[in-house]
């Protein structure tokens, strides 16, 4: 139980090291941790960790130990390098209710750089922002988390539960390196995740799956492009396809209790397309990457068959792809939905947090993208909280996080952490 006495303390001790929280921020959003390149961002949070006197475990994720898992998408890059980092922290007395933290450190592709207006990876702080690739989403909440933990340390207070603090990657792929820290053994009372949610509190949220195309034609000169199949204008048949059954997924998204109150909750989008040799042939392959989504209760392999049948329905209507059917790969998320179920406790304590920080309750938001709070709320039952900063343009060019949220933010997360765990004199 936080008293208001230690609530105004851990307030001030996260305005007194606001700075150093933006300094540390600044140097983690510097680091290029796109997909596979994410070992530096490991490194600096094991050290932070380790500094701060947490036992930290740093360990390799062998893909073979998920495979079985609930939620495993399959990993198509080279995965040998990939690792978790997790900072223990273990009570001298255990009065609270343990915590997992957790923030995924990998960030997705820039884009073209002429489209930044500064160096995606040269993060700035201009007009009350902080500028950069994976400055919302969410290395300021990562690092927001550990700012929180250090404002009660500064405070002279201690918690009084296990806090596992919890540094992930594939949180944009697969989810595998959430995965893996439950794999590990991780658990707790309950889970917190700050991604960037804009001070609401994720109610429901989708779930997604990634699939890959793999169209053919037949190659001829393009002088007697009539007697070939181009597997690049057949792609689009079928891309032509998949969006009327996003079309009819979104019909059926209008019964769904939280979802109904969106216009358009499921969303496909083909993200890449590879295709052909040579300008003058008639392509003779094309590879669409797709992303769509679904709704919480929705079972994945019953949408991974609509899927494959939607393609196989429209390639029968094809002249050439009736003969030669294109083929359908799982390339990477295969998640379910999850809606925030059994947290009334863990929501009751966050609920005192956020009312002495921002006044009154929290607002839900019902979220068109996943996060990684699926792994622990589905598979484990142990209720995960998402909530965080406000910022724009994530996947975009010019991402950005308003300051003023963060802090804001680091604050309902430290008296989250006070009033969940509870906290001792030093
Ligand atoms: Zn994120």
């Amino acid at each position: 139980m936080t008293t208001s006495d230690s609530t105004q303390r851990i307030l001030d001790a996260v305005d007194a090291g606001f700075d150093a929280q933006l300094a540390m921020t600044r140097d983690f959003v510097a680091i290029p941790s796109t997909r596979g390149a994410e070992g530096p961002c490991q490194d600096m949070i094991g050290d932070l960790l380790r500094e701060r006197g947490y036992e930290v475990d740093d360990w390799h994720i062998d893909v073979d130990d998920l495979k079985d898992l609930r939620g495993y998408g399959p990993i198509e890059h080279d995965f040998s390098r990939a690792r978790s980092v997790v900072g223990s922290y273990r009570p001298s007395s255990n009065a609270g209710k343990s915590l997992i933290l957790q923030g995924h450190c990998d960030v997705v592709p820039t884009g073209p750089l002429e489209m930044w207006n500064t160096p995606p990876f040269s993060p700035v702080i201009r007009d009350g922002r902080m500028y950069g690739r994976g400055a919302c989403d969410m290395k300021s909440g990562t690092i927001g988390a550990l700012a929180a933990l250090d404002a009660i340390k500064a405070c002279g207070l201690k918690p009084t539960a296990r806090i596992h603090f919890q540094s992930v990657i594939e949180e944009e792929s697969t989810g595998v390196g959430a995965l893996s820290t439950l794999q590990r053994g991780y658990r707790a009372d309950a889970c917190f995740i700050p991604e960037p949610t804009g001070g609401m509190m994720v109610r429901s949220q989708v779930g997604v799956i990634w699939f890959r195309l793999k169209v053919r034609g037949h190659p001829v000169h393009v002088f007697e492009a009539g007697a070939g199949s181009n597997a690049i204008t057949a792609a689009y048949h079928l891309i032509q396809a998949l969006e009327k059954l996003e079309a009819a997924w979104n019909e059926r998204a209008s019964s769904d209790r939280h979802f109904k109150a969106l216009t358009h909750p499921i969303n496909f989008n083909p993200g890449i397309i590879k295709g052909g040799d040579w300008a003058s042939s008639v392509p003779a392959w094309c590879d669409v990457d797709c992303r769509i989504a679904i709704l919480p209760g929705w079972s994945v392999t019953e949408a991974q068959a609509e899927i494959a049948a939607c393609v196989s329905s429209a390639a029968r209507d094809h002249r050439f792809l009736s003969n030669n059917p294109p083929q359908v790969e799982w390339s990477g998320f295969l998640s379910e939905g999850y809606e925030l179920k059994d947290s009334a406790a863990p929501e009751a304590a966050f609920g005192k947090a956020f009312s002495a920080v921002y006044g009154g309750t929290v607002e839900d938001l019902v979220f068109t993208a996943l996060t990684d709070t699926r792994f622990y709320g589905l598979n484990y039952g142990i209720p995960s909280l998402c909530f965080g900063a406000s910022g724009a343009a994530m996947h975009g060019f010019n991402e950005y996080v308003d300051l003023d949220s963060l802090r804001k933010s680091t604050k309902a997360t430290a008296l989250f952490i006070a009033e969940w765990c509870g906290v001792e004199k030093a």
